[in-house]
């Protein structure tokens, strides 16, 4: 007997027993029965022509009948529908042919069904890959506009902050004018002392707030002049000292080749990143600890390491840092004053000063065995600043060159 035959012989009992396994109710029996029909018929030409490809458009049709809810399911398959229709049709045709025509059919039938198998499953796969990254596109857009709107807040309260911050510096000034005889220890000048160091605090978080809006929509201006990174070092460790001191830090500095070469960068913003890591290694590190300034100078660039002997960072959590609001467990909840122990702020620091290196075309990374209160294994962050003979604005480079030509001759 020929293959076709055999099919149409059994296709009756294989239709009912694999609408039967599928479906145990009769709602629907008939819409399964005609798609089951559908595939036979299909399954006849592949096994007359010996190409299965003709099974193709119908088991895509299958695959791509996936409703949103089935998508999100893990376990998404056709492949057990695919199983129990092969799993029928050798029981069907053991049972209604003779042994040797059941043994030819599965032969015949072998290649077709693996062929729909496989199809079935490639399609499922690329079915779920496209839903996944739909999801994945949306839950990114939504990200976005959480950080979009995270970055408006901070921009909007920070110069909302700043009005009512202006008007109580300014009537503190006043005040104190008013009692500018009274003696140094008078409780009312004590307690202006108060409201002059909470505003002073209040002010920086203000500025950090606009830097890292700034920052976050690519809006920071910076202004090249000629700079000297030993003379921002010197100047960073004069303003930071009476602050180690008072912690009774020691802060080393050992100078290193190439550090008093001149460079093009934004003085003020080089400095307020410096001071951020160095007020940080001061905030990290117990009473009595030692920082440490150098560097080295790498081709196109030169790099400054500021090290302590502070609590460390865990690797795991030394990305994190440079994130916004990016501190860890270990400090303060509350901004409780800039160079305490363990003090706490914002998290805004690092951010920013990330940000300023890397509008310089630098960058900012930190190396840390791990966070130890007790065994102190310190923090060493390196600052990396590309050396440049000229800004890289045409127009002041231009106008450095005939300065310095001015002065040369
Ligand atoms: P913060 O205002 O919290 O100091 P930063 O952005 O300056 O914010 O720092 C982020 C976090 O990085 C800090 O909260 C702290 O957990 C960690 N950190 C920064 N510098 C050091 C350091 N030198 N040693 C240990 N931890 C540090």
């Amino acid at each position: 007997m020929r293959v076709s035959e055999m099919l149409k012989e059994i296709r009756g009992p294989w239709l009912k027993r694999v609408s039967h396994t599928l479906m145990r109710g009769e709602e629907g029996r008939e819409a399964l029965e005609q798609t089951l029909n559908r595939y036979y018929d299909l399954l006849l030409q592949a096994v007359a022509t010996g190409d299965p490809g003709w099974l193709k458009p119908l088991l895509i049709e299958w695959a791509s009948l996936r409703t949103e809810d089935e998508l999100q399911e893990v376990d998404l398959s056709l492949s057990p529908v695919m199983a129990a229709m092969i799993g029928e049709t050798f029981n069907v045709a053991r049972e209604v042919l003779e042994p040797e025509a059941a043994l030819e059919l599965y032969e015949a039938l072998l290649p077709v069904y693996t062929y729909s198998y496989t199809e079935i499953a490639r399609h499922e796969i690329l079915l779920r890959v496209s839903y996944v990254s739909s999801q994945l596109d949306k839950v990114k857009d939504e990200l976005q506009r959480l950080d979009r709107s995270k970055s408006d807040f901070i921009s909007v309260a920070a110069h909302e902050l700043k009005t009512p911050l202006t008007l109580i510096e300014g009537y503190a000034a006043m005040l104190r004018e008013q009692i500018r005889k009274e003696e140094e220890t008078s409780p009312i000048v004590l307690m202006l002392r108060g409201v002059n160091n909470g505003t002073t605090r209040l002010g920086e978080i203000i500025n950090d707030m606009i830097d890292v809006s700034l920052i976050d929509n690519n809006l920071l201006t910076l202004s090249f002049q000629p700079t000297w990174v030993n003379r921002l070092i010197e100047h960073l460790v004069e303003e930071t000292t009476t602050l180690a001191t008072d912690r009774g830090q020691s802060i080393d500095v050992i100078p290193f080749d190439g550090w008093e070469k001149q460079t093009f960068a934004d003085t003020e913003r080089i400095f307020q990143a410096l001071r951020n890591v160095m007020t940080n290694a001061i905030k990290y590190t117990p009473d009595g600890g030692k920082i440490t300034v150098s560097g080295r100078t790498l081709p196109g660039f030169l790099e400054v390491t500021i090290s302590d002997s502070g609590i460390g960072i865990d690797p795991e959590d030394q990305s994190m840092i440079f994130r916004k609001f990016g501190r860890l467990g270990a400090v303060a909840t509350h901004s409780s004053g800039k160079t305490k122990f363990k003090g706490g702020g914002p998290g805004l620091g690092l951010p920013i000063t990330k940000g300023i290196l890397e509008a310089h075309g630098g960058t900012i990374w930190v190396e840390s065995d791990g966070y130890d209160e007790q065994a102190l294994p310190g923090a060493t962050f390196h600052v990396l600043l590309p050396l440049r003979n000229e800004p890289p604005d045409a127009k002041a480079a231009k106008l450095f060159r005939s300065a310095e030509e001015n002065l040369d001759s």
